[in-house]
């Protein structure tokens, strides 16, 4: 299945010189939506996963309906202020921007098998930060699942020592 013709690429969006890759016009089209997330519980199917972890917002968009399929839990990752309750907090670069990201201390149990999820992976800033939440909080990461990598910036050299998965690579 090619999901790239379903992607529409925004050239300088946020900002000038990033080509940004929305996807919500591939989640407009519910088979291909529906495809895309059932590839990507194949992949969370052979990892014997126990709960989700996906950061805001794109991460819930495709961790939520991999956690519905596979029948278990789903841990969101937020940015500063938005959780109730005791949180970690681990600061983060982007590709564009800086920020910090937020997960509950008693969102996962220490020894669960951890899917992480995103929609992107750039330089992998935010995937590393959330490994490191799910790390600190006594997680096993056992896989991580995108739509989209972006192999020019290298974000899977920081991912080295994990189970990466991704549907498309421009
Ligand atoms: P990074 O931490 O650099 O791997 O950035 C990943 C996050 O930023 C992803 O969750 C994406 O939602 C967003 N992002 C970064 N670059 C792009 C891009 N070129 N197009 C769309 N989203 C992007």
């Amino acid at each position: 299945m090619d999901f790239k013709q379903y992607i529409t690429v925004v050239e300088d969006f946020p900002k000038e010189g990033i080509r940004f890759k929305d996807i919500t016009t591939l989640m407009e089209n519910g088979e291909i939506y529906k495809k895309a997330i059932d590839d990507m519980a194949n992949f969370a199917k052979e990892k014997d996963v126990d709960v989700i972890v996906g950061p805001e917002a794109r991460g819930f968009v495709v961790g939520c309906p991999i956690s519905y399929a596979l029948g278990i839990g789903f841990v969101p990752v937020r940015k500063a202020g938005k959780l109730p309750r005791e949180v970690l907090e681990v600061d983060y670069g982007l590709e564009y921007g800086k920020d910090s990201l937020n997960i509950h201390k008693d969102a996962i149990k220490p020894g669960q098998n951890v899917l992480i999820t995103d929609d992107l992976l750039a330089t992998g800033g935010t995937i590393e930060a959330t490994i490191k939440m799910v790390e600190t909080l006594g997680g096993k990461v056992v896989g991580i699942a995108f739509m989209i990598e972006l192999g020019y910036l290298d974000g899977r050299d920081k991912l080295k020592n994990y189970d990466v998965f991704s549907l498309v690579t421009y």
